[in-house]
């Protein structure tokens, strides 16, 4: 992509009401919109990375047996009323509207309930088990405070996954393979080392859920995290009883903040119950399913990244959510060969599937180095009247600003590792 001819510009500044450094940053960047508060487009350097993301994601669930579903953002009341979970006490940030005077619809925010429907459907026999299917899909939520940027969107876009077994041990099975493919997905974000799976209320048919919580500052959740276990638990379920539970000493745990990237939790017959999802065992048995469900914020983990590994140049993308592999930019200085040579490397990297955004712009390099660290591409390549000189260009990496010279017959070598 030539960056002259990129949809978005770089800014000065984000618009005075946005707070959250996630979201100044994409802005200033062109990766995103604001058209409220809790509500942002995504333009084509944030929905790059935003479909990375979704890659990632999309690789580990199917990994994990799961088959990718889309569904509906309309919801009928009707069917949320059997689990008692249409009505504003139960849950407090639906987004409702009507149809006529006596037909209620709701904008998801959660899709147990049409889902169990469909799989009334599809699971009858013992023998139909164990089945897990996920979607990518836009939620609705009526959060109150939507002053985190990305991270908290009142329309955001979910993968959910949803686990369908029939016993305690298959569901407890089912839900490691899923933490473990979590695990992956975060380490495969660039958040490894910096996310911890936490236990956390909210379990329906299990003490805990497990939270991913990432370490950071701007994070809105209080853990208290043991480093050496790599085990965490949530302040909202941090007691002496529940340390003692978990084999934890007080005395080594750690007061952090942090941003919940996930959630996962065992909900056994809690829908599978009221809205009669069962299937006949061996003995032609009537049982209920029990389920597990499965959530990643692609937004939250993308406002995440950019929260937790910025700096105060501009974001550092990890390689494998990086909008492109490398940034190559041109200091041209009025010189035609030196631009003749940037057109020339550029359609090299093209030419071996390098996804490169060429910075052809006429402009001082200066804006340009300052743009190349505000978008924050992993590798910057700069092609110079003295590079040219030298027979190639240097290369540097965002994260840790190192720079080195590499020659013109290395680049493409050097960019594949
Ligand atoms: P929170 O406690 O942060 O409000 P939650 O526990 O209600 O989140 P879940 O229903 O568990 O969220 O949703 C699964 C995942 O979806 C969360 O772990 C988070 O990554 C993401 N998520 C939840 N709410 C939002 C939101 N408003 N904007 C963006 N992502 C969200
Ligand atoms: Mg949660």
């Amino acid at each position: 992509m030539r960056q002259s001819q990129l949809f978005t510009k770089t800014r000065k500044s984000a618009p005075k009401d946005e707070v959250a450094k996630n979201a100044q940053l994409l802005i200033r960047g062109g990766f995103i919109h604001k058209e409220m508060a809790g509500v942002y487009s995504y333009l084509p350097l944030g929905l790059r990375v935003l479909k990375n993301i979704e890659n990632i994601i999309r690789e580990e669930m199917n990994g994990i047996g799961g088959q990718e579903i889309l569904m509906t953002a309309l919801q009928d009341s009707e069917i949320w009323k059997t689990t008692g979970r249409w009505s504003d006490d139960v849950v407090d940030n639906w987004f409702k509207t009507k149809l006529t005077e006596d037909s209620e619809l709701g904008l998801a925010h959660s899709h147990e309930e049409p889902l169990v429907r469909i799989m009334r459907g599809q699971v009858s026999s013992y023998r139909d088990f164990p089945r897990a299917v996920y979607q990518i899909q836009t939620k609705f939520r009526r959060e109150l405070r939507a002053k985190s940027g990305i991270l908290r969107g009142r329309e955001f876009i979910m993968k959910d996954m949803y686990s369908f077994v029939r016993t305690q041990e298959e569901l407890d099975e089912f839900h490691e393979k899923a933490a473990e493919a979590y695990m992956r997905i975060f380490a495969r974000a660039g958040l490894g080392e910096r996310t911890f799976r936490t236990f956390a209320a909210g379990g329906s048919f299990s003490k805990f859920s497990d939270e991913f919580q990432t370490l950071c500052d701007a994070g809105e959740d209080t853990l208290y995290l043991d480093r050496a276990k790599k085990l965490a638990v949530n302040r909202e379920v941090y007691t002496d009883d529940v340390l003692s539970e978990l084999r934890l000493k007080k005395s080594d745990m750690e007061e952090v903040k942090a941003i919940e990237v996930g959630n996962i939790f065992k909900l056994g017959t809690r829908f599978s119950q009221p809205l009669g999802l069962t299937y006949k065992d061996e003995n032609g048995k009537d049982r209920e399913v029990l389920m597990g469900c499965y959530g990643i914020g692609l937004g939250r983990l993308m406002g995440t990244i950019v929260e937790a590994l910025s700096d105060e140049k501009g974001i550092v993308w990890p390689k494998e959510v990086a909008p492109f592999q490398a940034h190559l930019v041109a200091i041209t200085g009025g010189n035609a060969d030196v631009a003749a040579e940037a057109d020339r490397m550029y359609e090299l990297l093209r030419e071996h599937n390098i996804e490169v955004l060429y910075d052809d712009r006429d402009i001082r390099a200066g804006e340009k180095f300052a743009d190349a660290e505000l978008i924050g591409i992993p590798v910057r390549l700069v092609i110079s009247e003295k590079t040219l000189s030298q027979g190639g260009l240097e290369v540097s990496e965002r994260s840790s600003g190192n720079a080195t010279f590499v020659s013109d017959s290395d680049i493409v070598e050097r960019l594949k590792n």
